[in-house]
């Protein structure tokens, strides 16, 4: 059996192995839950905004301050890069393979930086950069297998809003978000690791459950109650 992987599938790997095995291997689908469409809604307004800007050689303010960064100016290809069903992809050996599509991409010296988009409620915290660690280091490995060279680094640019201004303007003309850009170191190697890992563990025995994870025990419970 061949796998397709994606960032997301490996955040459930990082999570739980048992349950990333469960439905990779097609035995139990993960609950899907409701998805926040706010933050989809806001990377495609985010990408038209810096496409804008792109078209005419121009840096958006929003990231003027970051170390003399332009965007990337390939856009046909960024296009491609973006797109979930092209987007990047490396295969191994076997033919299993590791995908991803990227918001956007910075560029200076010949070397190309991820820029991701993250849309939240809130403001940060000492963990909000870090969960997106392992997605960070795959962009940054899939777009070294296209041949382009990276920086060791990636950029996330969070959006959380934070007031309404006083006025008599339409109220979509007064609602305040707050941007910080962080910058990220990032392991290509980790990447590789990451996706090593993941393939060794699907054509593997069935992992142990997480022992962050309650819902396991609760659900034999149930099972053996009734
Ligand atoms: S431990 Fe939790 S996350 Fe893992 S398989 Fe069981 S229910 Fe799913």
């Amino acid at each position: 059996m061949l796998y397709k992987l994606s960032p997301t599938s490996l955040s459930v790997l990082e999570d739980c192995p048992r349950c990333f095995w469960l439905h990779l291997n097609g035995k139990v689908s993960r609950p899907k839950g409701i998805f926040p469409s706010l933050p989809s809604g806001m990377d495609i307004v985010l990408k038209k905004h810096f496409d804008g800007y792109r078209a005419k050689g121009e840096v958006p303010p929003e990231i003027a301050h970051l170390d003399g960064f332009r965007l990337y100016s390939d856009a046909k290809k960024l296009e491609v890069w973006r797109n979930f069903h092209t987007g990047l992809s490396h295969m191994d050996s076997e033919g299993n393979q590791l995908r991803g599509c990227v918001d956007d991409l910075l560029e200076k010296d010949g070397k190309l930086v991820v820029l991701d988009f993250k849309t939240r409620g809130f403001p940060l915290n000492e963990n909000s950069a870090g969960h997106y660690q392992s997605q960070l280091d795959i962009y940054n490995f899939l777009i070294r297998c296209e041949g382009f060279p990276t920086e060791d680094f990636a950029y996330l640019l969070f959006f959380h809003p934070i007031e309404v201004l006083a006025g008599d303007k339409p109220l979509e003309d007064r609602v305040i978000f707050k941007i910080d850009p962080v910058k990220m170191p990032t392991s290509v190697e980790h990447a590789q690791e990451l996706f090593r890992k993941a393939i060794e563990t699907l054509k593997g025995p069935l992992p142990e459950k997480s022992e962050k994870c309650e819902y396991c025990d609760y659900a034999a419970k149930v099972a053996s109650s009734g």
